[in-house]
């Protein structure tokens, strides 16, 4: 094998390789009629009918491409190219298939299309490399029903609890599985060891602003955020909304406002790498008549640096305390859920912005304010993703758009680094 590689130095015949842009688009055009909503969007929520006709059309386009098709125990979908040596380590490439509803037809689509054409070049092209290529379709990306479902399988993080309790609702999450003909002993039996890893790399929309503003060609992501979220139930006193003088008033809903008011300015001010959001405020008892005895506040906060997300919770926390107590209210906090900082492998992010370099294509670092799959797979072995830019940063939407040429850029930039990465 080495003789052969010697034959084809990557700085001469592989350096001149690139996708089949047309290729590509046809096989893009063809999976965003599956699920398309009308309006240039698509509906493919994990699992729905139109989802699993993506996946299907998925596989039938492995086989016809003469790739090997695989599926595990959480219904990840893989087109497996054994282009190593015996036992060589899988180079993993990909992103997911399923959408929001009525979400955009390149979030996720594109990254799996990319992966799949990567692996039909190297094929066609009889290219021997150190590792073999595998591009995924994970499963439940979006969160319909667990979250990051088939990464978390993958990497052996899924637990009992993320099964019995998903947020998509227990009922909805059994019909699915049972529609894709999974079940939940074989979510468990698709964790890999991470010997077999040699990496994963994602194309990925941007989702965001950046890049437009910036005018660069490829986002090089140097971490996902950390997402931390907590329920926040100030307390107070109901009471008649018209007899009841202002200042006798226990008003749970001054404490939420203000601690909301007060988190956004916090975090503008010191924060300003980092978002809070809240999304959802409860009302109890509920009435135009009754003072507030009770507000349920959904907070969530993102940061791609550990110490910094520690310093944000506990200044965040001391804030809604603060406001609390201006008020008289009390306040019950709530941890509900974490995932930590994932930074990317700064090896892959420099090889990355050579093969940008040498591709003629600007670049620049980013951090990636949403979260992917390869969060779930960023301590079992190097992650590398990379963004083309969202025109007007919109996603999750029917108008979500990438220039096609953005998307063949990334593409090549993709190409490219699984060709140094596996040399
Ligand atoms: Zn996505």
């Amino acid at each position: 094998m080495i003789a052969e590689l010697e034959t084809y130095p990557v700085t001469e015949s592989f350096s001149i390789l690139r996708i089949n842009a047309d290729r590509m688009l046809a096989a893009f055009i063809q999976l965003a009629s599956i699920g398309a909503t009308g309006d240039g969007g698509v509906s493919r929520v994990t699992f729905s009918e139109a989802h699993l006709a993506a996946r299907k059309w998925f596989r039938t386009k492995i086989e016809h491409f003469g790739l090997e098709f695989r599926m595990d125990g959480a219904g990840n979908h893989s087109a497996f190219l054994a282009c190593g040596p015996a036992n060589a380590q899988t180079l993993l490439l990909g992103s997911h298939l399923d959408s929001v509803p009525n979400g955009g037809r390149f979030d996720g689509a594109l990254g799996v299309m990319a992966a799949l054409e990567v692996l039909r070049t190297v094929k066609e092209n009889r290219i021997k490399l150190k590792l073999n290529l595998e591009a995924i379709d994970f499963t439940d990306e979006e969160g319909t029903l667990v979250g990051l479902l088939g990464s978390a399988a993958l990497a052996g993080c899924l637990s009992p609890n993320d099964l019995q309790n998903p947020r998509g609702g227990r009922q909805n999450l059994v019909e699915g599985m049972k529609r894709a003909g999974l079940s939940e002993e074989g979510m468990f039996k698709a964790a890999r060891p991470k010997e077999l890893l040699a990496g994963y790399l994602e194309l990925h929309i941007e989702q965001g602003k950046c890049l437009e503003r910036s005018g660069a060609k490829i986002g090089i992501v140097s971490a996902i955020v950390g997402i931390r979220s907590y329920r926040l139930s100030f307390i107070g006193r109901a009471d008649h909304a018209g007899s009841t003088l202002m200042s006798d008033r226990l008003d749970a809903s001054l404490g939420a406002s203000a601690s909301t008011l007060a988190a956004r300015e916090i975090v503008m001010r010191d924060f300003p790498n980092c978002v809070v959001n809240v999304g959802k405020m409860e009302f109890a008892p509920g009435a135009f008549n009754i003072v507030p005895a009770l507000v349920d506040v959904s907070l969530e906060f993102r940061s791609a640096d550990e110490e910094e997300f520690t310093r944000m919770d506990s200044t965040l926390m001391k804030c809604a305390q603060q406001e609390a107590k201006r008020f008289g209210l009390e306040l019950k906090i709530e941890f509900l859920s974490t995932h930590s900082p994932s930074p990317m492998s700064p090896n892959v992010q420099n090889i990355f912005a050579d093969v940008c370099d040498s591709l003629g294509l600007t670049n620049t670092s980013l951090v990636s304010g949403a979260g992917h799959d390869g969060q779930s797979l960023a301590e079992m072995c190097p992650i590398g993703m990379i963004f083309v830019p969202s025109v007007d940063g919109a996603s999750h939407a029917p108008r979500e758009f990438t220039r096609w040429e953005d998307c063949v850029n990334g593409a090549n930039v993709l190409l490219q680094t699984v060709l140094r990465l596996a040399m």
